[in-house]
């Protein structure tokens, strides 16, 4: 048994005629808790749990968090999220939800990532969001299933924050003998740590984060994703957060599922014809979803960021 679901792999055809090559979906946007965090920090909880864990502590209040509930409510393992005072209402409803114990407590994250720290006990674990190894496995369970199921693209589009997803799609990538399928890794501007490090060759600390697209706001991506970059060919690509909002409506027109601006960034390049995409026949795009939008944000966020979108 696993925690995550085998999502569906469509061809789109909006996004094909758009981008002008084949474009398919991995659509972990229908991941029991929103996005494909389940699949590595399910696949953590239950290597935990199997080491003794009798409870899950965790300081996301965002994807990270609500994957962390989800598996312990699945796994009958009580779970505690410490988010700061700025998490938005709806992700502390989804936490309730899912019936974890939602502490509050500081004005950032830093804050409430230190009260978690402290609350681990030995019989705890604490879910990191992405830098654990135990994640990268589960999250190359992604790549396992389009490999079983024969399609070969000649890219794969994903979004960073802390570099988890892209060490996990790299690792299934290289594991099925997929080394030579290049990989853009899109970040939103303003939330770019992975194009920082790149460029100045190690892992930098952004000073602040000032993208909309709150699930990509890691300050430092984790060393795994920049040593996966000298052995994977690995292109960094940073998109407006008007890009990335503009996706996110025309894929909930296109496909009717609403996603995070985190997850409109890799759509952008489809929709926006990226010259990045022009050499590659097919391309994979990560649909990573995101639960802690509601449309009402994401046109609140459009009428602010993307003015001459209005009126068409
Ligand atoms: C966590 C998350 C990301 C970024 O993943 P990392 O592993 O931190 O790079 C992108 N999109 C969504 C919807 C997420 O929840």
């Amino acid at each position: 048994m696993t925690l995550h679901i085998e999502t569906p792999l469509l061809e789109s055809l909006p996004l094909s005629v758009t981008a002008g090559s084949s474009v398919w979906l991995k659509m972990d946007a229908l991941q029991p808790s929103g996005s494909f965090k389940t699949r590595g920090i399910g696949h953590a909880c239950e290597t935990y749990l199997a080491q003794g864990a009798r409870r899950f502590v965790s300081s996301s209040g965002g994807n990270a968090g609500l994957a962390v509930a989800y598996a312990g409510r699945r796994l009958k393992v009580p779970v505690t999220v410490v988010v700061p005072q700025t998490t938005t209402e709806r992700a502390k409803e989804l936490l309730r939800l899912e019936n974890a114990e939602l502490i509050v407590h500081g004005a950032s994250w830093q804050e409430a990532n230190d009260l978690a720290r402290s609350l681990v006990g030995a019989s705890d674990a604490f879910l990191h969001p992405f830098d654990d190894p135990l994640l990268w496995e589960g999250h190359a369970t992604l790549v396992d299933e389009v490999f079983r199921a024969g399609l070969k693209p000649d890219a794969v589009v994903l979004s960073v924050g802390g570099g988890g997803l892209l060490s996990g799609v790299v690792q299934g990538l290289q594991r099925n003998g997929w080394g030579d399928i290049p990989v853009m890794a899109v970040e939103t501007a303003g939330a770019a740590s992975f194009h920082a490090a790149q460029k100045a060759g190690h892992t930098v600390e952004l000073e602040q984060i000032t993208s909309i697209a709150t699930s990509l706001g890691a300050k430092r991506v984790c060393e795994q994703a920049l040593q996966w970059a000298q052995v994977h060919p690995v292109h960094s690509v940073v998109v407006s957060d008007a890009s990335a909002l503009s996706a996110c409506e025309r894929f909930l027109d296109d496909h009717r599922v609403l996603v995070e601006p985190a997850c409109g960034a890799s759509l952008a390049l489809a929709y926006e014809k990226a010259a990045e995409l022009e050499p590659f026949g097919t391309v994979l795009v990560v649909v990573c979803g995101g639960a802690t939008c509601t449309v009402d944000q994401i046109r609140a966020w459009s009428q602010k960021y993307c003015p001459a979108a209005q009126g068409q």
